[in-house]
């Protein structure tokens, strides 16, 4: 069993209260880890060593020697690119496939892609008139935020963190990072890479443990936390935000979603069929972004349903380091509850279990795991709780539709705007649609296609601000505008 101890001003630490959680793998519940949680003490400790570095050695820094040591952050994970694979594997029990393909090399790319923001983005400047006629020149410059404190999920967890870690300190913030009580061990992986690469220390600190009353409200609350970017449940954003209230503070929200699949009857059938079951079940549908309702245009609805389910009944259950597997566990039981009572909430709702639906035969060994089936729902209501809550599983209600100006109601009918995907070979209804769809991002014939230069966040109750390349710069910077009389 491993011990993962709290990161701070450079060192490993335990609590001063003894205090420590456990964490279990979801593939059969073993308890994998033994966590130090951060008290009130160590939190302090924390905020006091990112304040310190802040005003010393990593202050001095130019951008070109941040932008330096940055490079040198992604090439160490690059390195030991397999102890991040095998630590994130073991925290979520997802695929090595995924992890090798998508959520390491991101967050290696989430180094380098700021440092070159950085590097490359240009300073606003306005020469202005004055009555004496020699003029004015305003040019605005940009300096750190402060101390950022960065509270993350356990969905994505290292791709995640670094999203926000890599433009942080691109920018010249230090930061305190709170990951979820679920996914531990790559954050603080993250520690002995930054030692490695010479980052100062008290630049990058890590604090373990829960959300209320715990280290993750401790960090919200500190007041020499400057500024909190955050990823995760809606209802959370709205503790976080009041507690970012005292003080002032500066937020950015990544929250939950209710995303919807749009598919036209025009479409690329296999195509939209594969891209809709990933945006439903990759990563057994823990992703913000995914599809849990899909609404597909009605000469194709029948023919749509079927193919999906063959997806859906495809997947290969196993251990990540299966090369087949195909498909891993819901993160925890606690999780699997939640989702389960929402499979039981769809059929007393009177939905038609298309397949799923329950928990699947595994292997012995996997037996005490949070697996749950795929499943797919039709003929729920527009207002069933399975068609308007975030369940955040490998779920879908596939409904059909007749018109644009309906699908286009349907897909808005919800509070949250994080993303959608819609499927035509239709340019010119692709713009339109995707104009009228309230969210903060559309991908047309594909979904999760990335790239981190782009505008990243959601409307409504799907977030604040947005994240991504120059658009970072705007929550962990603060613009200072000089006027120089000429
Ligand atoms: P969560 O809100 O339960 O927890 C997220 C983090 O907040 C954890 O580290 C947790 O310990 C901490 N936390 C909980 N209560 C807190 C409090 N009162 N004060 C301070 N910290 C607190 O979310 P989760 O279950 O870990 O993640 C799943 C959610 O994240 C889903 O809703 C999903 O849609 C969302 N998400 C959004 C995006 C996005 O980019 N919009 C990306 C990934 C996940």
């Amino acid at each position: 069993m491993r011990q993962i101890d709290n990161f701070i001003a450079g060192e490993y630490t335990g609590a001063a209260s003894g205090r420590r959680f456990d964490k279990r793998s979801p593939l059969d519940n073993r308890i994998i880890a033994s966590i130090a949680e951060a008290g009130r003490p160590e939190i302090d400790a924390a905020v006091g060593a990112a304040r310190a570095a802040l005003h010393g050695e990593w202050g001095a820094l130019s951008t070109e020697q941040r932008v330096d040591l940055l490079y040198g952050v992604a090439d160490e994970i690059t390195r030991r690119f397999e102890d991040f694979v095998a630590a994130e594997m073991a925290d979520t029990g997802q695929p090595g496939h995924v992890m090798r393909h998508v959520f390491i090399p991101r967050g290696a790319a989430n180094f380098k892609v700021f440092a070159d923001v950085i590097k490359n983005v240009p300073a606003e400047s306005f020469r202005m008139a004055t009555p004496d006629g020699r003029g004015a020149l305003n040019y605005a410059i940009r300096v750190p935020k402060g101390v950022v404190g960065v509270i993350c999920p356990w969905n994505a967890p290292f791709m995640l963190m670094t999203w926000k870690v890599g433009p942080a300190l691109a920018c010249g913030n230090t930061v305190v990072v709170k990951p979820s009580e679920e996914s531990p061990q790559t954050a603080a992986l993250l520690g002995e890479v930054m030692n490695a690469v010479g980052i100062p220390k008290g630049v990058y600190n890590v604090v373990h443990g829960l959300g209320p009353d715990s280290a993750g409200e401790f960090l919200t609350r500190h007041p020499g936390v400057d500024a909190i970017t955050f990823t995760g449940e809606t209802r959370t954003g709205t503790a976080i935000m009041q507690a970012a209230a005292e003080g002032m503070r500066d937020v950015s929200f990544e929250l939950g979603g209710k995303n919807a699949g749009i598919v036209f009857a025009d479409c690329d059938f296999d195509a939209a069929v594969e891209g809709i079951s990933r945006a439903a079940f990759l990563n057994t549908g823990q992703v913000c972004l995914g599809t849990e309702r899909v609404y597909v245009e009605r000469p194709i609805f029948e023919r749509f349903v079927q193919a999906l389910k063959a997806r859906a009944e495809a997947v290969k259950y196993g251990r990540p380091e299966d090369h087949d597997s195909s498909y891993g566990p819901l993160i925890s039981h606690e999780h699997r509850n939640k989702v389960l009572s929402y499979y039981r909430k769809a059929v007393e709702l009177g939905a038609t279990v298309v397949t799923g639906g329950g928990v699947p035969d595994v292997p012995d060994d996997l037996a005490e795991g949070a697996w749950v089936q795929p499943t797919i729902w039709t003929g729920l209501a527009d207002d069933a709780a399975p068609v308007r809550e975030e369940i955040f599983g490998p779920c879908c209600h596939v409904r059909p539709f007749d018109s644009e100006d309906e699908v286009v109601k349907l897909a808005n009918d919800t509070p949250y705007g994080l993303a959608t995907t819609i499927w035509t070979t239709n340019l010119a209804r692709a713009h339109r649609v995707a104009a009228r769809v309230d969210v903060g991002i559309t991908w047309v014939n594909s979904w999760f296609l990335r790239d981190l230069r782009t505008p990243f966040g959601g409307s409504k109750q799907s977030g604040i601000g947005r994240e991504g390349g120059v658009h970072s710069l705007e929550f962990y910077t603060e613009t200072r505008n000089v006027c120089v009389k000429l």
